[in-house]
């Protein structure tokens, strides 16, 4: 029996509980047919922290995300809590929680379910069968780089800076996550840039170069970050796995994002350093926020949460068949026509979020059989 998984769990606001209730329904599932069993603690994030303790993200949590072998969040959030100075905003409890785990490599993967394909804005032969993964560096670049600020000059006039500044073990490591990731897929990783007029990425391009030999298996490729978004609503399906800076991931991830045509399937991972045992600090979440317009109603899709954790299986415990499952769960429930609201389309049948849960335990149980 493999050894027990200790997770922590984090609802957050709005919608976060709802669809963390489902992952949990999967978790006991696995629990009680596969071979892997999972702790869970739970604790607060974002506006409910902040209710509880006056700040979005206590050091007791930070210290529990630290002793466990990954994190789920829901999502944070919402109206109540949009009046609060910036740093007791839920949204510094998600930043906090990155920065305390170092999570510098953001896994954003826009993959298009076949019962899907037509939610797209794009034609259903650009898109259907997609399946690309983009790793957005999270720590560094022009979000976090010195000197930033707006000044006054002299004549009046405002002078606003940000600066662009990545080292090369920056670099390399986000760029590692690249390889190592093509590896496990198709084999093809595009680095993009902008090495025809930013310097710091020249240095990014020639450090991507330096690395390739430790992946022979592996094409690199080196895309500009302006043709990049046009190749990737002209023809995504060119990529396997993209890797870049923060703010080209920033965008460039939200444009794939909706080549998949809906944010409640959208899962999410962000990574941090190896350290000497092989283990990394991890959190996944879903991309979506904590949709106050529908919260309390059971609207809510659940299967970017579920999806999520499928992430969690492969990534930070090597469970591929256990994430092959729950993926394949997951597209026999929309084959059947299952929808939520938000992916609603004609002829299909509308369930709720806890009846989209329902339908994934069934599909688990015939794939186990
Ligand atoms: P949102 O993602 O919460 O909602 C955007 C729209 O998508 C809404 O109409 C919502 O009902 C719908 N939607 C989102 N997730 C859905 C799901 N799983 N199922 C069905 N429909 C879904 O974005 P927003 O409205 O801009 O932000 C609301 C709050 O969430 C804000 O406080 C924002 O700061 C926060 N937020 C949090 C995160 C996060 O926790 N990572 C991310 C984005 C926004």
């Amino acid at each position: 029996m493999a050894a027990n998984k200790s997770l922590l769990f984090l609802p957050g606001d709005g919608i976060g509980p709802e669809v963390m209730d489902e992952v949990r329904r999967v978790i006991d599932w696995m629990d009680q047919k596969r071979t892997v069993t999972f702790d869970i603690t739970e604790d607060l994030i974002g506006g409910a922290a902040y209710d509880a303790h006056g700040t979005p993200l206590t050091d007791d949590t930070v210290a529990k995300a630290k002793a466990s072998d990954a994190v789920l969040m829901g999502a944070v959030g919402g109206p109540k809590w949009d009046v609060l100075p910036f740093e007791h905003r839920p949204e510094r409890g998600l930043l906090k929680i990155r920065k305390e785990l170092e999570l510098f490599a953001n896994l954003r993967p826009a993959v298009v379910f076949d019962a899907l394909a037509d939610a797209s804005s794009l034609k259903l032969d650009i898109v259907k069968g997609l399946d690309i993964m983009i790793i957005r560096e999270l720590t560094g670049g022009i979000y976090f780089g010195e000197p930033r600020g707006v000044e006054t000059l002299p004549d009046g006039t405002k002078r606003g800076v940000n600066t662009l500044t990545y080292t090369s073990p920056e670099v390399e490591r986000i760029g590692r996550v690249g390889f190592e990731l093509a590896q496990k897929r198709d084999k093809r990783l595009c680095s993009i840039d902008k090495a025809n007029v930013l310097e710091t990425t020249v240095m990014w391009r020639e450090v991507m170069e330096s690395i390739k030999g430790d992946y022979p298996d592996v094409e690199l490729s080196h895309m500009y970050v302006d043709n990049a978004a046009m190749q990737l609503v002209r023809n995504p399906k060119q990529f396997d796995v993209i890797v870049t800076t923060n703010m080209f991931g920033d965008i460039l991830s939200d444009c794939a994002a909706m080549l998949t045509g809906s944010l409640g399937m959208l899962p999410s991972a962000s990574l941090g350093a190896e350290d000497s045992s092989g283990r990394r600090a991890a959190l996944y979440e879903p991309v979506h926020g904590s949709a106050p317009d529908i919260t309390g109603q059971k609207l809510a899709n659940p299967l970017a949460t579920i999806l999520s954790f499928s992430m969690m299986l492969r990534y930070s415990f090597d469970l591929s068949d256990d994430a092959d499952m729950v993926d394949q769960a997951v597209q026999n429930v929309l084959a059947k026509g299952l929808r939520t609201a938000d992916i609603m389309g004609a002829g299909k049948t509308k369930v709720s979020t806890t009846e989209m849960g329902e339908a994934v335990i069934a599909e688990l149980d015939a794939l186990a059989d």
